[in-house]
């Protein structure tokens, strides 16, 4: 007996069928005697038929407002799964953040939650009622609705773990778990039983989009145990730890990440003093750099490249075609058929031939590598988009194909 957060995805609570299923795992984990705190994504594509909806309307719409829309996906699953339980003659109570009070920060559409007010959740457990509050959202000093970026509701539950010092918080889902690739691009990527909170943050940054980045990140900060289960059968999941024990690689997995672009700035002055006018402009600007590639100068001029979010793309292009001049270039190249394919695991580069084995896969495969970046926990290139699914096979195939 304790104090459980359950989150169910999209997939998971997509239509009466699937919502009266999930209501049914909740109803098991109460009856158990446990206290249960549940966070509910909108139901099945409804976050992208709204957005879908805003561009009818006004394609420039502003992201107060988008907020306001997007967070209406999440307030019609809990009440639904509210009326499935009650349905089953089970005290449950719906919530959306505003009621509970999840303060976020003022920035609309990528909100981070500050702080949780628990009276409200509080005084509902104590009436032994099951607690549903939407996922994605919270409230802003200016009392207006935010939200915490695509796939946020994962956030929204480690936070309210963390804040009720749950015992446990499960993501339930359309997969059984965490596997070494995103199984439906790799047939044969294996489920891992558990993985570090370090390689899960890893792999969710760089693409996985199995959890949200940020609720790793506070699942480590705050100790919550977390564990991502299949919504659909009874089967173990993988559960994200501080420790696990130790594989026969120090490989996480292989994560795939499509959306962002490349831009190249062809014959800037090669002296000193160069890359620091380009990025201090794009940091001056909130633009999100990842990968950069500085080319040899040669004849003295030289190249820069770089990745940023496609959502900063434009204005990104924008503000560096307006600074041609200050920063001194020829052309700027814009390619957004792009991907990032990373290869994850704590330590692996103290693993001699870890990079060329990767590199090797993808030779053979006649994939041809744009750029190149590493760090103690990964290694990710940069490959046409055409050529990504492939890539993403082969490297998992390099590292975990003959494994078994
Ligand atoms: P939910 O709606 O439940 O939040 P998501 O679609 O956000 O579900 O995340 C689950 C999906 O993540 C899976 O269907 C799977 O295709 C994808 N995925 C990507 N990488 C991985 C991985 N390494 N392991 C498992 N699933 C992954
Ligand atoms: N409904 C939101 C989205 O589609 C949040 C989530 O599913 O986690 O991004
Ligand atoms: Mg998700």
């Amino acid at each position: 007996m304790g104090l459980i957060v359950q989150k169910f995805g999209g997939t998971s609570v997509a239509d009466a069928g699937r919502i009266r299923h999930v209501a049914g795992i909740i109803a098991e984990t109460y009856k158990a005697g446990n206290d249960v705190i549940v966070v509910l994504s909108a139901q099945g594509d409804t976050t992208d038929d709204l957005i879908e909806k805003a561009e009818e309307i006004n394609p420039q719409a502003s992201k107060r407002e988008l907020d306001m829309l997007l967070s209406t996906g999440e307030q019609i699953s809990v009440a639904l799964c509210a009326m499935a339980l009650q349905s089953m003659g089970l005290p449950a109570v719906s919530l959306t953040a505003w009621q509970v009070g999840i303060q976020t920060n003022q920035t609309y559409s990528d909100a981070r939650i500050r702080k949780i007010a628990k009276e409200r959740i509080r005084a509902e457990l104590d009436k032994r009622k099951i607690v549903i509050v939407t996922g994605f959202q919270g409230v802003n000093a200016y009392g207006d609705v935010t939200t915490l970026g695509r796939g946020g509701s994962d956030t929204s539950a480690v936070a309210l773990a963390a804040a009720f010092h749950a015992d446990l918080c499960q993501i339930y889902t359309d997969v059984d778990g965490v596997y070494t690739a995103d199984p439906r691009i790799v047939p044969n990527a294996r489920k891992l039983p558990e993985i570090t909170y370090a390689d899960m943050l890893e792999l969710a940054s760089q693409g996985a989009q199995v959890l949200h980045n940020r609720s790793v990140e506070l699942a480590k900060k705050y100790h919550v145990n977390m564990e991502v289960v299949s919504s659909m059968e009874r089967v173990p999941g993988t559960k994200v730890k501080e420790v696990v024990k130790v594989e026969k690689t120090n490989i996480g997995g292989v994560a795939k990440e499509t959306n962002f672009a490349r831009l190249s700035l062809v014959g800037l002055e090669d002296c000193p003093g160069v890359a620091f006018k380009v990025f201090s402009l794009l940091s001056r600007n909130h633009v999100n750099v990842d990968i950069i590639l500085q080319s040899v100068g040669r004849s003295g001029s030289k190249d820069i490249s770089f990745t940023c979010p496609m959502s900063s793309l434009e204005d990104t292009h924008r503000l560096l075609e307006e600074n041609r001049d200050a920063l001194g270039y020829d052309t700027v190249e814009v390619d957004d058929n792009v991907a990032k394919i990373s290869l994850v695991g704590a330590g692996m580069m103290t693993h001699v031939g870890v990079a060329s084995d990767m590199f090797e896969a993808l030779y053979d495969a006649g994939i041809n590598i744009q750029m190149i970046a590493t760090s103690e926990i990964r290694i990710s290139v940069l490959v046409s988009k055409d050529d990504a699914n492939r890539a993403i096979k082969v490297v998992h195939d390099k590292f975990f194909d003959d494994e078994e």
